[in-house]
């Protein structure tokens, strides 16, 4: 245990941000670079090494906490780094993005602030990476097998690089020009800068593992070639499919996925662009949908100079406070300022579009909705609160409805869907198609980063098992998990 009276002389303390009129002037990560250090050991200390640590039921990945707490605690960051790649592939993803559903499950959480578990979490990997720490781990032998990775987001990097280690020859297919999914499109670098993606690409390449960018299969490749070509196969492809908002106006100009404006963003920090195709600058920007895609159009709009951000959520306004059909430990749904609402902008709940309205040259200028309120279990309009608020650019981060049917890849595998319209698998992740496998948005729907590094450890055993009949690759999941309601 890290220290037996830590909870009783350390309240919680978590990373510092940097000034808000500073941080919204760059797009580098909001925390002030170095605070965590100096306070983590004192805070790792707070881990009870409880005798049934919840924390690790929170956790999809089955993280070992209460072990890397007590080596933070006691300085040992060689020791914590190795207990945490223990379970997680890439814990300066998770200890920078996930909401933390270990933290809603720690038993200092009844009637204390939880463990700052994320902070340890990354703090060790960050002081890992500097120190040298992170080596590549390239097989002792090959396996003379071939596995072909569909999709670069979490789940397929994670997939890849259980794979290569046990041996197998991996290439992973990546229909976009740079590696990463989400991670490399969808998050913003304010929320994680993507150097630490790169810097695991340059591991995984010493280990084998090969990327292929720019190779859509199903389009540019059939997905029976592929198959004929590797001896299995997983699908990481992701839940890409944006729902839309169909009410009249829906064609005007200056309407967007929020997948098509962030992409965009991205790209300028990667160089690629001067300025965004899309941008927010001097504009009154609407982003319908209050979930963290939505949030991560909020910060977006802010560095790029809009003149207003307002949030839209059809649904009311979470509470501060767990209630009582959420109780300890599950992951309760509460109000959240992220740090892009922290910067400014306007949320507003219990509100439904109606339409758009735009002038003459077809631009959006106005967006009209009205107020909505559960009757009978049914969310029902108010009469007489319609209103128009100015809107000259919106973006839509209302959810995914499941992975890209468009390409092909689907009824080119032959590959069977559940209910949810998400590609089926059994309980090694395999579909259908024998030697076809499925990992991470695509087989769960739309979910978060650590389920998808699950997914993709667990589907690596699948695979590795199809391919010699036994692994000694973990399964930290099965398909059908899903860890206190997260
Ligand atoms: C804007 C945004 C912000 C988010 N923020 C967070 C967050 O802060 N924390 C969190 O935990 N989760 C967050 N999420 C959710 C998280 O990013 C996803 O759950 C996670 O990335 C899923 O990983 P994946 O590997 O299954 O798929 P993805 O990351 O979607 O990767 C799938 C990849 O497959 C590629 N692909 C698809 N089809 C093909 C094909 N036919 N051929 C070749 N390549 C193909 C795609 O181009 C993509 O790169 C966010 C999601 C979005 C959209
Ligand atoms: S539940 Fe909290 S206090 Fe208990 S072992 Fe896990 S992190 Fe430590």
């Amino acid at each position: 245990m890290a220290d037996p009276k830590g909870f009783l002389n350390h309240g919680r303390e978590v990373a510092k941000t940097r000034p808000v009129e500073e941080r919204v002037k760059d797009w580098n990560e909001v925390y002030v670079a170095g605070s965590l250090l100096p306070i983590i050991s004192k805070q790792a200390s707070r881990c009870m090494d409880c005798g049934i640590p919840f924390c690790h039921n929170g956790c999809p990945l089955g993280n070992l906490i209460p072990e890397w707490n007590d080596y933070a605690y006691r300085e040992n960051w060689a020791a914590a780094s190795e207990r945490l790649h223990a379970t997680n592939n890439f814990p300066e993803f998770t200890g920078r993005l996930c909401p933390a559903p270990c933290e809603s499950a720690c038993v200092l959480g009844i009637n204390q602030p939880a463990v700052t578990i994320k902070n340890v979490e990354v703090s060790i990997i960050d002081k890992a990476w500097e120190t040298g720490d992170v080596a590549p781990q390239a097989p002792e032998r090959l396996s003379g097998k071939t596995v072909a990775v569909i999709g670069s987001g979490p789940a397929g990097l994670a997939a890849a690089q259980q794979l290569t280690r046990a041996g197998h020859t991996v290439a992973v297919y990546e229909r976009a020009d740079r590696i990463g999914g989400l991670l490399r499109y969808g998050i913003p670098e304010f929320k994680m800068e993507k150097r630490h993606i790169n810097r695991r690409i340059e591991q995984m390449r010493a280990e084998g593992t090969r990327f292929r960018t720019g190779v859509e299969i199903g389009r540019d490749l059939k997905a029976t070639d592929l198959k004929k070509r590797y001896d299995a196969i997983v699908i990481a492809a992701g839940a890409t499919t944006a729902r839309d908002l169909p009410v009249p106006g829906r064609e005007l100009k200056g309407i967007y996925q929020a997948m098509e404006y962030l992409p965009l963003a991205n790209k300028v920090q990667e160089g690629d662009y001067v300025s965004p195709p899309i941008s927010a600058e001097g504009k009154h920007v609407v982003v319908i949908g209050g979930g963290d895609t939505g949030a991560d159009c909020v910060g977006t709009a802010h560095r790029q100079g809009a003149a207003s951000v307002t949030q839209l959520e059809i649904m009311p306004r979470p509470g501060d406070e767990r209630n009582a059909a959420q109780p300890w430990p599950t992951f309760p749904m509460l109000y959240k300022v992220t740090s892009a609402h922290e910067e400014g902008g306007e949320r507003i709940y219990s509100v439904s579009t109606t339409h758009f309205e735009g002038d003459e040259d077809g631009n959006v200028q106005w967006l009209h909705l009205v107020e909505v309120e559960f009757v009978e279990g049914k969310l029902t309009q108010k009469p007489g609160t319609e209103r128009k608020i100015p809107a000259q650019l919106v973006t839509l981060a209302m959810g995914f409805t499941g992975t890209d049917r468009e390409n092909g890849l689907v009824d080119q595998f032959g590959l069977e869907l559940d209910e949810r319209g998400n590609i089926a698998r059994d309980a090694d992740f395999q579909t259908n198609v024998p030697g076809v496998f499925v990992a991470g948005d695509a087989g769960r729907g739309q979910s978060l980063i650590v389920w998808a590094i699950a997914e993709g450890r667990s589907a690596a055993r699948g695979v590795d098992r199809f391919l010699t009949g036994a692994s000694d690759l973990p399964a930290p999941i099965r398909p059908t998990d899903r860890a206190l309601m997260v």
